[in-house]
């Protein structure tokens, strides 16, 4: 028998309806560079969205499931588009500022992007791509910057306040579907080609409802947060979207993403949450370490994307920051788990919890399978690859116009749980421990090292700023791993030093043997660890 439920559908319209009323005076504040930043009501957001979406109608006859992109760093009209597009049927495609100029043709033409807004400053980086970007048609631009770079293009250049001034603040937006795509994002592509995970308007209300959950991020209309995890990386990992169900205050840093900016934003505007990849907060602790500020208004910070060293998280307790780890992938939305202690225990107690990835929210199923294809126990003891289940998961990549959805073997499984490529460990209270991606873990002589392990040993050491650990090539083992490190400034820490100091906590056939300072790791476009450049650079003789 059926429930006797209403039927309403869960869509990103319902979101932003929500967010202009009951927190229609919640604030998105953008750092400007100037003395004053803009700031603008969720009101006067959800109006300007309105407007936006009646120009994309009425102006560039977006229609249908048609795809606009964005080119933009987080900020006040960047929520806009976030809103605009999916609401009014059309698919929002965040574009990643930091990927190479191929993949980024590679991506808009695979999702034929008819229309992209852009921020002015950035038009340097569209310009020239936009001879190879056939199926753009119409740019928009919003923001300071040199418009003479679009002089030749073919595509219709409008102005983004002119576009949307003067047109209704209001839109008649339709009822979707709520299995309907709302937004994509392409994964960056660390091998082949990138693929496309398509949100819908379902899975992003249940995952904002996850992401305001106690159990997760667990903000209301009291708190500010500072998003630093860019709009095109995983959707800010969903917080414009949960912001607008909750009314938390939102604080976008737009292209002020250097660790002195950040420092004096925190100092000024007082956040209490902020969101961002481990290297940003490595920054951030150098920059006050050198130049001191307040930071305490932060009472936690969600810190996923990569491991983050426990080294990090001691650094901030003493500043009064709480670092707060959590795990997800562009196919989770991103929330995949985490890393809240079990309630009532000591700081002491707590803390083997809170240097775990963490613990699955009611919407993520976990399993692991092991590499003879069976299921492991929860024992805290058996490593194996992770999978992951949920209303929030990706089941399929995009297959581009007129493909099927694509569900390559090595990343769905037969009954269709997501494989992430993470090898580790679950506790039995469900907690995940990561040891390493699957592509990065060391194999020497038939056993495995964990290149997390050895770089949160090593960047415990008070003179490393940085440490990043990968697998080469080893006659004998097969594979040893190699050790590049960053010094902080006026170190005269040696290879020796390093050693001795890792000598007592990890296992001596795990020490490494190869070694190399490097003035700075490698960074991906999302600011993680760039692996694959550091095992190039060492099969190039360039770290001897
Ligand atoms: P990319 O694959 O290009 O890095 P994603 O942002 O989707 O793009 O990265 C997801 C991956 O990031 C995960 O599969 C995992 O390897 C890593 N990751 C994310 N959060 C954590 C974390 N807290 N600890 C360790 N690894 C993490």
């Amino acid at each position: 028998m059926l429930s006797t439920m209403q039927d309403v559908p869960l869509t990103v319209t319902r979101i932003l309806q929500h967010g202009m009323t009951i927190h229609g005076k919640s604030q998105i504040t953008t750092w400007t560079g100037e003395p004053e930043p803009q700031r603008r009501s969720f009101a006067d957001t959800g109006r300007r969205a309105a407007q936006l979406a009646n120009a994309l109608r009425d102006e560039l006859g977006i229609d249908g499931d048609q795809r606009v992109a964005t080119l933009m760093w987080n900020n006040a009209e960047h929520v806009e588009a976030y809103f605009a597009i999916p609401s009014m049927g059309a698919v929002l495609h965040t574009l990643n500022l930091r990927l190479p100029a191929e993949q980024l043709v590679w991506i808009v033409n695979h999702a034929a992007d008819r229309a992209v807004i852009v921020n002015g400053s950035l038009l340097p980086l569209l310009a020239p791509l936009l001879p190879h970007l056939p199926t753009i048609e119409h740019i928009v631009v919003s923001g300071p910057g040199d418009r003479s770079l679009l002089a030749d293009t073919e595509a219709q250049v409008h102005e983004y306040e002119e576009l949307i001034a003067g047109r209704p603040e209001t839109y008649d937006w339709p009822e979707l579907d709520e299995r309907s795509a709302a937004a994509m994002c392409y994964t960056s592509g660390t091998t082949g080609d990138p693929k496309g995970v398509v949100y819908s308007h379902r899975s992003i209300y249940l995952h904002s409802m996850q992401v305001n959950m106690a159990e997760s991020m667990g903000l209301t209309d009291k708190d500010t947060t500072l998003v630093v995890v860019p709009q095109f990386h995983v959707n800010a990992w969903g917080l414009p979207h949960a912001t607008f169900m909750t009314g938390i205050n939102m604080l976008m840093p737009d292209r002020f993403l250097q660790p002195a900016p950040l420092a004096d934003m925190i100092e000024r505007e007082k956040p209490s949450h902020a969101a961002a990849v481990p290297t940003i907060w490595q920054g951030l602790l150098a920059e006050v370490g050198a130049n001191p500020r307040d930071l305490s208004s932060m009472k936690q910070v969600t810190i996923g994307g990569a491991a983050c060293p426990p080294s990090l998280m001691e650094a901030y307790d003493k500043l009064g920051v709480r670092l707060c780890q959590a795990w997800g992938m562009t196919e989770t939305s991103p929330l995949g788990t985490m890393a809240h202690p079990p309630a009532g225990l000591s700081d002491e107690e707590a803390w083997p919890y809170r240097v775990t990835q963490g613990r699955f929210p009611s919407g993520v199923e976990a399993r692991l399978a092991g590499p003879g294809g069976e299921f492991l126990p929860w024992d805290g003891e058996s490593a194996g690859e992770l999978e992951v289940r949920g209303a929030w998961i990706a089941g399929a990549y995009y297959g581009g116009a007129g493909g099927d959805d694509l569900r390559p073997a090595d990343k769905f499984s037969e009954d269709g749980w997501l494989k992430t490529g993470d090898v580790g460990v679950i506790s039995p209270d469900g907690y995940l421990t990561l040891t390493d991606r699957a592509k990065d873990v060391i194999k020497s002589g038939g056993e495995w090292i964990s290149s997390v392990e050895l770089e949160n040993a090593l960047m415990a050491h008070p003179e490393v700023a940085e440490a990043a650990v990968v697998a080469v090539p080893d006659e004998k083992w097969g594979e040893r791993p190699l050790a590049t490190v960053v010094l902080k400034e006026g170190s005269t820490a040696d290879y020796e030093t390093l050693k001795e100091f890792l000598a007592g906590k990890i296992a001596k056939w795990q020490l490494p043997e190869r070694w190399a300072v490097v003035p700075a790791v490698p960074k991906t476009s999302v600011g993680k660890f760039d692996k694959k450049v550091i095992r190039r650079q060492y099969a190039d003789g360039e770290l001897d």
